[in-house]
C-alpha cells in the first residue's frame, strides 16, 4: 500500500453530475482538492456518437457484472469516465415540480415529503441552469414551478419532422414545450455535461489534483469510528491511501451505497453510516417506456430531443393520481431503443416487411414516457458474498405508468389522422426499461433530520461520520416524475456552499 504524503482539504470521489459540479464550486473557492475518478477521459469522437450507441450497442455498459434479485448477472448501463453518466445523458435538465417536494398520494402509496422544499432549492436550480447553460422556455407548462430568473438561453427549435407533430399536439389542448437542454454552443462538443462545466474549467488549477483510473475501494475510519481517516483507491496496479479533512462520495446512488456497505468495520459492522440500516435501501429508478411512432416520409433520424409534456403529470380526467412526464427522444438513430429489447425491433420488422433497422430509424419519431416509482425499503443495493453487487428491484406504480403509456398512444393515434407524413398505426412498438437501465437511479442514502429514518442530514453529511458527505443522486427521498440530473447539480451547489462555510 502506498501512502500519499499530501493532505487535502477535500477528497471527492466521482466526477458525474454531483462530483463534477461540487469540484468546480470548491476549487473556485481556493480549496485544495483531490478528485478520484475510476474512469478515464472519454474521447470526443466517442461522445459524438454516444447517443447512437447507448441503447443499441451496449457500448457504455460498465465493464462489470451486477446481479439481480434472483442472482442473475447483468451488465449495468452506466458509464465510468470523467463526467460519469452525464457523458452519455440526454442533457434534458428539468426542475422537480413544486408539489414533488411535498407528500403526494399515488395510486400505490405516498411519495414522502422532502424536509427541504422547492423554495430552498430554487436559488440553486437557477444557479445550476446558468452553470450548465440550459436552453429552455417553460411558457404554458401547467406544472412548471416559479423561476426567480428565466432560463439563460431560449429553448431550441424543433426539427422539421417534429414541428407539425408539436402543432398537432397543441391543437388537442395539450401543452408541449421545448425541453430544457444543457448545450455548450461549441461545434466540437455541443452537449453540456459535468466534465465540460465542472472539471474542464478547473483541471489546470494548482489547487486541483485529478486522478483518473482511480477506483476507490474502501473508506477507513479512525479508532472512534466517527471520521474517515483515509480513502483507499486502486490506481493502475497499485493501492494508495489518501487523506483529507472532508471526504465526499459522488459515485452515483448505487456505487456510493455499495462503497459504504463494503467499507464495514468493527465500529460500523453493517457498513459505514448504516446504523439506520437504510444504506442501499429505497433505490428508485423511473418506470420508463420508449414508444416508436412511424412516419411515411423519411427524416434524417439524427435530430435532437426537443419537446416535452407534463399535461398528465398529476393525473388524467379519469385517474386522480400522478401519471408522469413525456418527451420525444430525438431521431431513433440517436436514441431510444433499449439494447436489451430486441422484441421491439422484431415487432417493427414484422409489421413492416422488408423494413430494417436503418429504415425504421429514418422514418420514425421516438417518444419517452416516464413515471415516478415509490421508495420501497426492499428495493435495495446489497454488497454480497465474494464482492458481488446485487440490485434487488421490483418496479412499483405500474398501473399509473401503463395508463400514461396508453394515454400517450391515444394522443399519437389521434394526431396521426391529421399530420401529413405520419403513419396511422394501430400498434406502436414499445419497450419498457429492464433492470440494466439504471440511468435514473437515486435514493439509496436518503437525507433527513432524523438519524433513525435517514442516512444523511440535510447538508448531505452522514449522520454517523462527521467528515463524510454524499452528493450524488443517493440523497433523494422520492424520485418525482422528471429526470434527476438538474436536482443533483443544484444540490451539489447547495452542499458546496455549506462545505465552504464549514471549512472556513
Ligand atoms: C443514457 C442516459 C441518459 C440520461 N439522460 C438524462 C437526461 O436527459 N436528464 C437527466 O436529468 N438525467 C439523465 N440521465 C441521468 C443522469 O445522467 C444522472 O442522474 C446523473 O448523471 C447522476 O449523477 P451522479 O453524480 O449521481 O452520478 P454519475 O453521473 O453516475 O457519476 C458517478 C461518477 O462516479 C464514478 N465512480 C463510481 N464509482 C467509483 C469509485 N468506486 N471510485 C471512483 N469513481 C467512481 C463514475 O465513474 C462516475 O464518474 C441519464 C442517464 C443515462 C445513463
Amino acid at each position: 500500500m502506498i501512502i500519499d504524503d499530501r493532505h487535502y482539504d477535500f477528497i471527492i470521489v466521482g466526477t458525474g453530475a454531483g462530483g463534477g459540479t461540487l469540484a468546480r464550486k470548491l476549487a473556485e473557492a481556493g480549496k485544495q482538492i483531490l478528485i478520484l475518478e475510476r474512469g478515464g477521459a472519454m474521447a470526443l469522437d466517442e461522445q459524438n456518437v454516444a447517443s447512437v450507441d447507448v441503447f443499441k450497442r451496449e457500448r457504455y455498459h460498465a465493464p462489470e457484472q451486477w446481479y439481480d434479485g434472483d442472482g442473475e448477472p447483468f451488465l449495468p448501463q452506466t458509464n465510468y469516465a470523467v463526467g460519469g453518466n452525464t457523458k452519455i445523458y440526454g442533457a434534458s435538465l428539468m426542475r422537480m415540480r413544486e408539489r414533488d417536494f411535498t407528500a403526494v398520494a399515488h395510486q400505490e402509496g405516498m411519495s414522502p415529503e422532502w424536509e427541504l422544499q422547492y423554495a430552498d432549492f430554487e436559488p440553486y436550480y437557477t444557479a445550476a441552469e446558468q452553470l450548465y447553460m440550459v436552453h429552455g422556455n417553460a411558457d404554458g407548462d401547467p406544472t412548471e414551478p416559479p423561476h426567480s430568473e428565466d432560463y439563460p438561453y431560449p429553448g431550441i427549435e424543433h426539427a422539421d419532422a417534429v414541428k407539425p407533430v408539436v402543432e398537432a399536439i397543441a391543437a388537442r389542448g395539450l401543452h408541449p414545450r421545448p425541453i430544457p437542454l444543457s448545450l455548450t454552443r461549441r461545434d466540437d462538443d455541443p452537449t453540456g455535461d459535468s466534465e465540460v462545466f465542472g472539471i474542464e474549467p478547473i483541471r489546470e488549477r494548482e489547487n486541483v489534483t485529478l486522478l483518473t483510473s482511480a477506483k476507490v475501494t474502501c473508506l477507513h475510519t479512525n479508532a472512534s469510528g466517527r471520521e474517515v481517516k483515509a480513502v483507499e483507491a486502486q490506481v493502475g496496479k497499485s493501492s494508495y491511501l489518501y487523506t483529507g479533512d472532508i471526504v465526499v462520495l459522488a459515485c452515483g446512488a448505487i456505487n456510493s451505497a455499495a462503497l459504504l456497505l463494503k467499507s464495514a468495520n468493527e465500529k460500523h459492522p453493517n457498513g459505514l453510516a448504516n446504523g439506520s440500516d437504510l444504506v442501499g435501501r429505497n433505490l428508485m429508478k423511473h418506470q420508463m417506456t420508449s414508444i416508436v411512432q412511424l412516419s411515411t416520409e423519411a427524416n434524417s433520424g439524427v435530430f435532437r430531443r426537443s419537446v416535452c409534456m407534463n399535461d398528465f403529470y398529476w393525473g388524467d380526467s379519469n385517474f386522480n393520481y400522478p401519471l408522469g412526464h413525456i418527451q420525444n427522444t430525438g431521431g431513433l438513430l440517436q436514441d431510444t431503443i433499449f439494447a436489451e429489447a430486441p422484441p421491439l425491433l422484431s415487432v417493427a420488422a414484422k409489421l413492416m416487411p422488408g423494413f430494417g433497422l436503418k429504415q425504421l430509424a429514418m422514418r420514425s419519431i421516438g417518444w419517452w414516457v416516464q413515471t415516478e416509482v415509490l421508495p420501497d425499503p426492499n428495493n435495495r443495493v446489497r454488497w454480497g458474498d465474494k464482492g458481488k453487487l446485487r440490485i434487488e428491484f421490483v418496479p412499483n406504480n405500474a398501473e399509473a405508468h401503463d395508463r400514461l403509456v396508453f394515454r400517450w398512444i391515444e394522443v399519437l393515434q389521434a394526431i396521426e389522422k391529421t399530420v401529413k407524413g405520419l403513419k396511422s398505426a394501430k400498434v406502436h412498438p414499445r419497450a419498457e426499461a429492464p433492470i440494466q437501465v439504471v440511468a435514473h437511479q437515486c435514493g439509496t442514502c436518503r437525507f433527513g433530520s432524523d438519524p433513525a429514518h435517514s442516512v444523511l442530514d440535510l447538508d448531505c453529511r452522514t449522520h454517523e461520520l462527521d467528515n463524510l458527505y454524499v452528493v450524488d443522486s443517493s440523497f433523494f427521498p422520492s424520485c418525482s416524475g422528471v429526470s434527476p440530473a438538474l436536482t443533483v447539480i443544484a444540490n451539489a451547489l447547495r452542499v458546496g456552499e455549506q462545505l465552504i462555510a464549514r471549512h472556513g
